[in-house]
């Protein structure tokens, strides 16, 4: 087959296996590569060491694959809707299972066929050593948003990126142009003025990473910001206008998952380690494990938790593991204050 004829058959599988998007950009260097190497001199990154590791590789596709020529960007929407209501707030992304495993199901499928007209690939689901989003925008799939995130003009926000870096050569697409004009709504949006600029982010004030990258105690400043959100934060999606026209997607494994939203704040308090593990199995929230989960739970209950929570928070305060106790202490004092005013 020809270039042309191999990139139209890779849209007609990559359409095939559920994704919503599917454009290529040619294996250059990463566009943002000296704002990256700046963000991370600044170590605006936080404890995200990863990020500071292999700084060529992330910006150069050739580093990662000798001999790429092109990058291949899909994506795969996420969206389910405004979903259940609860005493919390997960971000959208984590309703349900971890998205890695079934992306990489269907990237295997695509590989597969690359490799059957001759190329070598390396597929990456947002794990890989590559500046995806700068990527997504070469390809035209979308524009990088003032929020830092990638915008579709059909999706909105709510999609996941993935990434086949490949020898052959296909042809590229357009660049996509930015179309977030005078809008500052994300910005705006923030709970905890986390994008300091449009198109800047200073991950240590953001609720994504203070709520799940950070593993220790969450800064005094940022926890009643923080609001009802134990695990990532949607403010700035939820905020942008292009998430408008978001239609539900097709992936029924993204819809929220009833064990855990029919639990409430102190259900999930009086979880065990094994409770913990079984409620979360699958899912990207087993990631950060017990104690960094109900700490993000205490910080909610400290927010919006009432009289009767206390008993439970006392519970959680005598918890032998530092994390819990401190911060169920916190929401005890934060409840205790609210009333007595
Ligand atoms: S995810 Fe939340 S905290 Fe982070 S930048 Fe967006 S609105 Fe701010
Ligand atoms: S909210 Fe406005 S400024 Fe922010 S990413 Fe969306 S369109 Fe751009």
């Amino acid at each position: 087959m020809s270039p042309a004829e191999i990139k139209s058959a890779l849209l007609v599988k990559a359409q095939a296996l559920g994704f919503d998007d599917c454009r290529v950009a040619p294996a250059l260097p990463a566009a943002h590569r000296a704002l990256f190497e700046q963000w991370i001199a600044e170590g605006k990154h936080g404890d995200m060491a990863w990020m500071a590791r292999n700084v060529e590789r992330r910006t150069d596709p050739r580093v990662v694959l000798p001999g790429a020529r092109s990058v291949i960007v899909l994506a795969l929407n996420y969206y389910q809707g405004s979903g259940p209501e609860n005493d919390y707030r997960i971000a959208r992304y984590a309703w349900n299972d971890d998205y890695h495993d079934l992306i990489e199901k269907k990237l295997r499928e695509l590989d597969a066929f690359l490799t059957s007209q001759g190329g070598t690939q390396k597929p990456y689901v947002d794990t890989g050593p590559v500046l995806e989003r700068d990527f997504a925008s070469e390809a035209g799939l979308g524009w990088g948003g003032k929020s830092t995130m990638q915008i579709h003009r059909h999706l909105g926000t709510w999609f996941f990126l993935a990434d086949i870096l490949t020898t052959l050569d296909l042809p590229a697409d357009t660049p996509a142009k930015d179309m977030c004009g005078k809008c500052t709504r994300c910005i705006d949006a923030c709970p905890t003025q986390a994008i300091t600029a449009p198109r800047r982010m200073d991950a240590r004030r953001c609720i994504s990473y203070l709520t799940i990258e950070s593993k220790g105690s969450i800064p005094l400043e940022f926890r009643r910001a923080i609001g009802d959100r134990i695990y990532g934060c949607d403010a700035c999606l939820d905020a942008c206008p292009w998430n408008r026209h978001a239609q539900e997607s097709r992936e029924a494994t993204f819809q929220a998952r009833e064990t855990v939203f029919s639990k409430s704040l102190r259900d999930f308090l009086a979880l065990t380690e094994d409770e913990f593990r079984a409620l979360f199995a699958k899912s990207p929230i087993k990631r950060i494990k017990r104690p960094a989960f109900l700490r993000n739970v205490c910080v909610a209950l400290g927010n919006g938790g009432r009289w009767d929570d206390l008993p439970a928070l006392a519970a959680a305060a005598a918890d032998p593991h530092p994390l819990i106790a401190e911060h169920a202490a916190w929401a005890i004092a934060e409840i205790r204050q609210r009333h007595s005013g």
